[in-house]
């Protein structure tokens, strides 16, 4: 499609969150296509692989029909040329995340003059959330439901073990 605007939604996602998916949703209605990419960044440990965090986000955002789902490795920039994308979304919670943000965003517009970064808010419900929170609930067999969309969930409670499922139940 000509003329097609395309937005890029980069981030580690070890896992999605609920939050992460509120952006992509209304990144989804801003755009004609938004495009969710994993970045697989080998010097950081991650609790699930590049693959997996794929699979995930795409069950996760499966009935938002213009989003598509990928990983990549190296600069951000290079994805959104990759793919042909002339807007990069990231999220602002709250102030905290603005400083790192506003280095990353004058960085790539360094890198490839011409690129917009969007930031979106997500719904004040998940403004607390992240995905090591999530991790650290999780692994101590606390309850994420309702932080994580269903299929993130169950590939914690896969990689915690049964321990976060029973008390998952109380
Ligand atoms: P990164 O390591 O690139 O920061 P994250 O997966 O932590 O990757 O975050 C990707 C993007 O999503 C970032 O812009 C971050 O600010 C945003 N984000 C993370 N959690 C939330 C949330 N709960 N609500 C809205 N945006 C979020």
């Amino acid at each position: 499609m000509k003329n097609e605007s395309v937005a890029l939604f980069p981030g580690s996602f070890d896992p999605f969150t609920n939050g992460h998916l509120d952006l992509t949703a209304r990144g989804a209605l801003l755009f004609d296509r938004v495009v969710v990419a994993v970045a697989h960044n080998p010097a950081k440990t991650s609790l699930f692989t590049p693959e997996e965090r794929v699979d995930m986000i795409r069950e996760s955002v499966k009935k938002l029909k213009n989003v598509t789902v990928m990983h990549f490795a190296g600069l951000v920039v290079d994805c959104a040329k990759q793919v042909g994308a002339q807007t990069i979304i990231r999220g602002l919670r709250a102030v905290s995340d603005f400083e790192f943000e506003f280095q990353m965003a004058l960085m790539n517009r360094r890198l490839q003059p011409g690129l917009e970064i969007v930031f979106l808010m997500p719904d004040q419900e998940y403004t607390y959330l992240n995905s090591t929170l999530v991790k650290e609930v999780a692994k101590h067999g606390g309850r994420v439901q309702g932080l994580v969309p269903a299929t993130v969930e169950r590939r914690l409670l896969e990689r915690y073990g049964r321990r976060a499922a029973r008390r998952g139940k109380e």
